[in-house]
């Protein structure tokens, strides 16, 4: 499979009742851009860019950051790039970003709750996207936003820099990482233009386990039927309003997990690259039917270990 996998990996993820599903790379550096379009991958659908501020001193200027999102576009030849703001606190400091002690370091300033507190350091990020993207497709998102109130905040300074700088076909869309914003998704849906959903942290928020546990971590599994239904939730609200959503989390590659995303109806995996041409193999072998049925046994189980009971492995 996996040979056969790599001959087809930039075929489409087509299922055998013909509904494609892109299939999207994870990166943490642009310099694996190259990396990912040649192992197969529709886009990037999550770039994880606290690299950029981990490897300065200080918070990096514009030019900086501006030479690094250029080199995606440049190896991307118009393939859409999904860009995931700043997302760092917490457990994950900078040095130029002194926080105060937090008891609960996941449960206070992270993510856009941060970025929110210097709008000036988030405002060059979305300037520098802006410019790097000359036109190409770019697509912003941010991380742990828990309602509506957050996500139009940091919508503000993106209209701001976007009638500087004009980008054409610019979608502006929201993590769902903290439960509060799947169970308010049609609250959302009307203002995002995508979803994109990060099994981590919401398996994390769901079931209070925290994603690095030593000893819980086992239990942490995004097919707990729970965070199942937010999904389900998120998605239905995204469709009701023609957007689409994506899943980026580990999930999105967990090979048990595939039909029943698949059968949850959602557009868009975003896996590890060395991932993608397997997970475009494993859609290829299914019919959205029977992913279909796959989800709503998922969905009717308690746990989820009966739930990878029941499911089966591909
Ligand atoms: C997630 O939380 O699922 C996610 C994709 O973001 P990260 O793993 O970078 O927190
Ligand atoms: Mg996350």
């Amino acid at each position: 499979l996996q040979a056969q996998a790599h001959e087809c990996r930039n075929e489409p993820a087509t299922t055998t009742d013909g509904h494609t599903i892109d299939v999207c790379a994870n990166l943490g550096n642009t310099a694996h851009t190259p990396d990912a379009v040649d192992r197969g991958a529709d886009g990037i659908g999550l770039l994880r860019t606290e690299f950029i501020f981990m490897e300065h001193p200080e918070a990096p200027d514009l030019d900086t950051q501006v030479k690094e999102y250029r080199h995606a576009f440049d190896a991307l030849n118009g393939l859409p790039l999904v860009a995931r703001t700043l997302d760092v606190g917490g457990d994950k400091p900078l040095d130029y970003w002194p926080l105060a002690h937090e008891d609960n370091p996941f449960l206070g300033l992270r993510g856009i709750r941060l970025s929110l507190t210097r709008p000036d350091i988030l405002e060059t990020q979305i300037r520098a996207l802006l410019t790097a993207s000359d036109n190409r497709p770019l697509r912003i998102m941010f991380p742990m936003v828990k309602d509506l109130e957050e996500f139009r905040a940091a919508k503000a300074i993106v209209e701001r820099v976007r009638a500087e700088i004009p980008c054409q076909g610019l979608q502006v869309g929201v993590m769902i990482e903290v439960p509060s914003c799947a169970l308010l998704a049609h609250t959302l849906a009307p203002e995002v233009d995508f979803f994109s959903v990060g099994t981590n942290d919401l398996t994390q928020y769901t079931l209070a386990i925290d994603r690095g546990h030593g000893q819980l971590s086992a239990q942490s599994d995004g097919l707990h039927p729970s965070v199942l239904q937010l999904i389900r939730m998120t998605v239905k609200a995204a469709h009701a309003h023609h957007r689409w959503v994506g899943v980026c989390g580990e999930l999105a590659s967990d090979p048990q997990a595939i039909p029943v995303l698949l059968g949850l109806d959602v557009d868009e995996l975003s896996v590890t690259s060395r991932r993608v041409p397997l997970v475009k193999a494993c859609i290829r072998g299914l019919s959205r039917e029977h992913a279909r049925g796959q989800a709503e046994l998922a969905l009717s189980k308690a746990t989820a270990a009966e739930v990878r009971d029941t499911l089966e492995v591909l």
